[in-house]
């Protein structure tokens, strides 16, 4: 990888002091800017980023570098199923990588998984883009109709916002679910706005390529110290080559470990795993730290669990206050056992009704269904 000398000096930023100046990190006059799209502001206030267009290039050079991982190549027919507007940065940048690749690409859209299946009937595409959730939901329509997804023309999907491994690069639930409704193989593609940058794993499925010549990433501890190869802290990252919002040693707030030694595909370019979670999310209890997808992995696979939903509430110094609300037919005893023995954690347990999780999973105006509720 690119070692950058003394880098270690310069200070780190993060996204509040980022959020409380944003247009001060524009480094250029705003009438070289080409392209403005924003956050998802999934932690507060979405951000506005902004793009030259040299900066739009570098984009596009950069998603054909993951795509490339991937092994699309200009044979592909690749259906886009991710927003292109809202401000969004993620559908432009694969619309500008697969154009760089040369494939033939179809906008359509994360509405509608009917007629994302009826564009597949007839365009029969070799790959698909899209939120793990919704490729769910278009595997459902295609069996309520009797449509063999095996069978189909698609190979590949490119997974994007929602994990689909565990730590150690295994498919998660979300994802063995994902992969036998589709017979197709998953990629897990992983992108932060501000960095202008996305990685995504190869065949092997051990992290997402980091390309080097745009991106150097730092994993570090709470107390700012590199962290060993494998292991997890928060992504901290330095863009090279951006024009407009250049960004130095930024905290993204995603925790992930960073693997230096080779591929197998290959590649020597380090790798960074699953986010395994937002830093402000890791859970204390009493003397265990964790994040919450650890328990979301155990409750996501086990038995008699309908649906859930955990809630996180101050405690004291050493312990938050965790309760997991089940609806479904297992036992508080034995959830109970489960989590101590994946997790090491004992939480409150209790069950509840599907519309009380639901209302918790999804209250109004939210963006997303979410699983863990920070009330800390
Ligand atoms: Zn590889």
């Amino acid at each position: 990888m690119t070692e950058v000398p003394h880098l270690e000096s310069v200070p780190t930023v993060d996204k509040r002091v980022v959020s409380e100046r944003n247009l001060d990190f524009l480094c250029v006059p705003r009438e070289r800017i080409v392209e403005i799209v924003t956050t998802s502001g999934t932690t507060g206030q979405p951000l506005l980023w902004m793009l030259t267009d040299a900066d739009l290039r570098r984009l596009g050079a950069n998603e054909k570098l993951s795509f490339d991982c991937a092994g699309l190549t200009a044979s592909d027919t690749v259906l886009v199923a991710t927003a292109m507007d809202r401000c969004f940065i993620a559908g432009a940048a694969y619309w500008l990588g697969l154009r760089e690749l040369g494939c033939a690409v179809a906008r359509v859209g994360p509405s509608s998984p009917a007629y994302v299946l009826e564009v597949m009937q007839r365009l029969q595409p070799t790959a698909i883009v899209a939120v793990p959730s919704f490729l769910r939901l278009i595997a459902a329509k295609a069996q309520e109709s009797g449509i063999d997804l095996c069978q189909a023309s698609v190979k590949k999907l490119v997974c994007i916002g929602e994990p689909i491994r565990d730590r150690s690069f295994a498919l998660n639930a979300a994802g063995r679910a994902l992969e036998a409704a589709s017979g197709a193989k998953l990629f897990s593609t992983y992108g932060v706005t501000e960095l202008a940058n996305s990685l995504c794993e190869c065949e092997a499925g051990r992290g997402g390529h980091l390309h080097d010549q745009q991106l150097f990433v730092e994993v570090l501890d709470d107390d700012g110290r590199a962290l060993p190869n494998g292991e997890v802290g928060e992504v901290v990252a330095t863009t090279f080559g951006v024009e407009a919002m250049p960004v130095i040693r930024y905290r993204t707030g995603d925790c992930a470990a960073l693997f230096r030694e080779p591929c197998v595909c290959g590649r020597v370019t380090p790798r960074i795993g699953p986010i395994v979670g937002r830093k402000n999310q890791r859970l204390k209890f009493k003397g265990v730290s964790l994040f919450p997808s650890a328990l979301q992995a155990v409750l996501d696979e086990a038995d008699g669990v309908e649906t859930f939903v955990i809630v996180a509430t101050a405690g004291n110094e050493l312990s938050d206050e965790i309760e997991v609300l089940v609806h479904g037919s297992a036992s508080e005893a034995g959830l109970r056992e489960l989590l101590q023995a994946r997790t090491k954690i004992t939480p409150r347990i209790r069950r509840a009704s599907r519309e009380e999780i639901e209302s918790l999973q999804l209250p109004p105006n939210a963006r997303k269904r979410r699983t863990f509720v920070d009330l800390r």
